[in-house]
């Protein structure tokens, strides 16, 4: 390129799709001396996160914390559950709902995985279908992802629970919200879901460590109908306050709390609708430039259609390798990176490399969404990646409401 100047000095940008952008409110509330973890601040703290949490998942039900990450959340959700022999049903739009499959396989449930590929969302007919034709009632749960991250499709999780309660069902609806919680609409009661799991460090900007798994009555008598269950993965003791506060099932994840302290202040400052129609607005403006830039040349959108769309995360891919080069173009060029292309492609074949995804959920705003994507707009220049024109324009008009 004529201008060889290095700006990648400066703030770096960390635009993938979890870990978010870790909000200063967030770091300065870690950044202390340990505090007591029997007795004073922590305690009383902690305890006013779980009506928070509650509040950001839509639901009156149960609440526990893990330390640990997304997949620690998808074994507690199972290990509450289930039991070896039992069966699940997993209708899959991507890597992770396969991921979560894995991890039931692991523990000896058997599962059945409903493929719609990397494309598609749930196809409901056929997993009404399914249902229907399990008369002795074998599935247990069904194992829902709400979005994708490899994908970035977003399923309908209310119109599963209405065919469940069409069919006339008893399973479980368990849904991982690891990506979309504070990102996409989703409401916990209202859309009948039994089992929900999430994790701090997308939607809710706080380093890895923590995750939460939601659960209601029903799931909480699945739990009680259990012959053994393990310690420390158990919900009960951790959705009690008198038992869990003090001692943790072991020592306190103790500024992670700090953090998301501050986390679900500043959402709750924000107002949980806000920060839906935020995600919703900037996910708009970013649409509206891949468009502008797949209208000519290689780029393509992995999901063709708005409505199928998540508002944290979108994947795309050019022709390999160029998402590798403009992904390492953006890093040290620009001080920009972009995420991975995951569970697209086997990651030792040549094709993995035209993959990439752009992260937009938590700590981000309209100038972070612009810089994104006039970075993706240079990295095409600076690498003559051919690409079709206006895609800032329209990103301006899309944030602009023109
Ligand atoms: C990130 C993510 C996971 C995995 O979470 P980890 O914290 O990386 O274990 C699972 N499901 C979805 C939908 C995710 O986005």
């Amino acid at each position: 390129m004529s201008g060889s100047v290095n700006v990648s000095a400066g703030r770096s940008y960390l635009a993938i799709p979890g870990p978010s952008v870790v909000p200063d409110q967030v770091l300065q509330a870690m950044h202390r001396a340990s505090p007591n973890i029997y007795a004073g601040e922590l305690i009383e703290m902690t305890a006013t996160l779980i009506p928070d949490l509650r509040r950001v998942a839509r639901t009156q039900h149960h609440a526990a914390i893990y330390i640990a990450n997304g997949h620690g959340a998808w074994e507690a959700a199972l290990q509450n559950t289930l039991q070896p022999g039992d069966l699940v049903l997993v209708p899959a739009s991507g890597r992770f709902a396969i991921g979560w499959s894995e991890m039931a396989d692991g523990l000896g449930i058997e599962t059945e995985v409903l493929d719609f590929g990397n494309h598609a969302p749930w196809d409901l007919d056929r997993i009404a279908e399914r249902l229907a034709a399990d008369k002795e009632h074998r599935i247990k749960a069904v194992l829902g992802v709400h979005v994708d991250t490899s994908s970035s499709i977003r399923n309908d999780v209310a119109a599963l629970r209405r065919l469940l309660d069409a069919s006339g069902h008893p399973a479980l609806l368990m849904a991982d919200c690891i990506a979309s919680l504070g990102c996409d609409r989703f409401e916990m009661d209202d859309w009948g879901v039994d089992v929900m799991v999430s994790a701090c460090q997308k939607g809710l900007m706080v380093p890895a460590g923590i995750s939460f798994v939601f659960f209601n009555g029903k799931a909480a008598a699945a739990r009680e109908a259990l012959p053994r269950i393990s310690r420390y993965w158990d919900w009960k003791p951790r959705a009690n306050p008198q038992e869990f506060y003090q001692y943790f099932g072991g020592t306190a994840p103790t500024h992670h709390l700090y953090g998301l302290r501050a986390a679900l202040d500043m959402i709750h400052a924000e107002g949980i609708e806000n920060v839906w129609a935020r995600h919703a607005h900037l996910a708009r403006a970013i649409w509206a430039a891949c468009e502008a830039w797949g209208s000519d040349g290689p780029l393509r959108m992995n999901v063709p259609y708005r409505a199928l769309r998540s508002n944290a995360v979108t994947a795309l891919q050019l022709e390999a390798p160029g998402g590798t080069r403009l992904r390492q173009w953006l890093e040290q060029n620009l001080g920009l990176t972009l995420g991975i292309g995951l569970g697209m492609a086997p990651s030792d074949s040549p094709e993995w490399h035209g993959f990439f995804r752009l992260g937009h959920m938590g700590h981000v705003n309209g100038h972070m969404v612009l810089g994104l994507l006039g970075g993706v707009e240079t990295g095409l220049r600076a690498l003559d990646i051919p690409h079709g024109r206006g895609a800032l324009e329209a990103a301006a008009a899309a944030l602009a409401g023109r």
